[in-house]
């Protein structure tokens, strides 16, 4: 069965547990029942597959936390199902507990980029970090699930150098179940009218605590989470690329771009070379659609020292940047087609952008699909061609 099979056959098997669950009402007992079986299934199909593909071997075993020092975001529904867990199986002293954890966590990383809270994450592990061990396991978001690690050492590395930028090799297999399984969550919620947008651990259990009922007034479809503050913003979400890449990509390489109709060719010119390096940078967007497509992607970075993470860079800007060009307020689809090898090796990897093999094509190529997520990234630094006196004279 090739990709698109597998995520259809998957996506239904989804839909079908959320059906038989919430059908005719869409319930708290039901939503419940509907992700935890969500899970189950997710977990025994990822189980099987590791099971069976001797190269699929993941080193994830209890006791070991070093990912759990992560900032980790849950849907609503998640976040509910946990705090409904807890409501019900913490003691008062847990929750009190539980509350300083939380107040403690908010305040060493709320609004802070990701390069303070690394510095900081030893004193912030995860509000649910209880001797080293996950205090919800049984009802732990979807995310938490997801990750996997073939190298045990390698987390250990990661989290010891404090380098956010460590390279730990994944299942894949875990990512693109469970991805699909947080994506039906989101579905179906956006489909019965609920808030569904993903957000921070220690906010939603703050706001679960603090206010009466939140279960059934969410099921009413109060936007709850809107009265805390806006989840998205720019120092909240900052990513490695805007913290550390994308400075240093500017410092060596500008950005210009030429504007026809709804294409966009972009120039990088290299100030070290004092020479426009690209060819076919091109991206697109159909409005009907309403996704932008990667026509080209080759920037021609390959000589450069680090080049993935200029690439990485490069990609991230010209993204943000045909966005806000294209007046995109809305998650959206990004699409591409590259080589299964790039996509394994640097698509993969771009966290940003949850891309995902789409279409497997015949022979050595596929079809990419990613997800635009609207944030207030800086791109006025990418101007249009004619504008850049260096580049009038290449
Ligand atoms: S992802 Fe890494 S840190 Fe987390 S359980 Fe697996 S090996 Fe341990
Ligand atoms: S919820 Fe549990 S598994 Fe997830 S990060 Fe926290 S302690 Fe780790």
């Amino acid at each position: 069965m090739d990709r698109t099979n597998a995520e259809d056959a998957l996506k239904n098997l989804f839909l079908q547990i959320t059906n038989a669950h919430l059908k005719p009402d869409f319930s708290q007992e039901g939503i419940k029942e509907a992700v935890l079986e969500i899970m189950d299934l997710a977990a025994g199909i990822v189980e099987s597959v590791h099971h069976t593909d001797a190269e699929d071997q993941v080193e994830c075993k209890a006791g070991c936390s070093y990912c759990c020092y992560n900032q980790i975001k849950l849907t609503p529904a998640e976040a509910l199902l946990v705090f409904s867990w807890i409501d019900t199986g913490f003691t008062d002293q847990d929750q009190a507990l539980l509350r300083e954890r939380i107040q403690n966590n908010r305040l060493l990383t709320e609004g802070k980029s990701l390069k303070n809270r690394v510095q900081v994450k030893e004193s912030s592990p995860c509000i649910f970090l209880q001797q080293g061990k996950c205090s919800i396991y049984p009802v732990r978001p979807l995310i938490c699930r997801s990750w996997t690690s073939y190298s045990h050492k390698a987390c250990m590395d990661a989290f010891q150098s404090g380098n956010p930028n460590a390279e730990i090799e994944t299942s894949s297999s875990s990512n693109f179940v469970y991805y699909l399984a947080r994506e039906t969550v989101r579905k179906v919620c956006r489909y019965h009218g609920v808030d569904s947008e993903p957000l921070e651990l220690p906010r939603a259990m703050d706001y679960c605590l603090a206010n009466n009922d939140p279960f059934t007034r969410w099921l009413q479809g109060e936007h709850l989470f809107d009265r805390l503050p806006e989840c998205r913003d720019l120092e909240d979400t900052e990513s490695t690329f805007m913290d550390i890449q994308v400075p240093s990509f500017l410092d060596r390489f500008s950005l210009s771009y030429q504007r026809d109709g709804s294409c966009i060719e972009y120039f990088l010119y290299s100030r070290e070379k004092e020479r426009e390096i690209s060819t076919e940078l091109v991206l697109s967007y159909d409005a009907y659609s309403k996704s932008l497509n990667v026509s080209k992607f080759y920037p021609e970075l390959y000589r450069e020292t680090i080049h993935k993470y200029m690439s990485a860079a490069c990609l991230f800007l010209m993204i943000n940047h045909a966005a806000s060009v294209f007046g995109i307020h809305r998650d959206s689809f990004i699409f591409l087609e590259t080589r299964n090898q790039i996509f394994e090796d640097f698509y993969s990897r771009l966290k940003d952008f949850d891309f995902l093999i789409h279409h497997e094509r015949t022979g050595t190529n596929c079809n990419v699909r990613g997800i635009y997520h609207v944030l207030p990234v800086e791109t006025s630094m990418i101007t249009p061609a004619e504008q850049i006196p260096e580049m009038a004279a290449v």
